[in-house]
């Protein structure tokens, strides 16, 4: 049977039976998106003001 770590806790975790893989539960794979989406929406928003005048977003008629 394959056993991995899980990225948050470091508990081994059957990874066939584990529907929350690569996570050891559902508690460490809502961990995981948390701390990604804090760190990723801290992200500056306009990294490139100054060099951002030559493209326009379809702001919302994409569909
Ligand atoms: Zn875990």
């Amino acid at each position: 049977m394959l056993v991995r770590p899980c990225p948050i806790c470091r508990k081994p975790v059957s990874w066939e039976l584990n529907p929350c893989r690569p996570f050891c539960s559902e508690r460490c794979k809502v961990m995981d998106l948390g701390a990604w989406a804090t760190e990723s929406y801290r992200l500056p928003e306009k990294p490139d003001e100054e060099n951002g005048e030559g493209w326009t977003e379809p702001a919302e008629g994409d569909s």
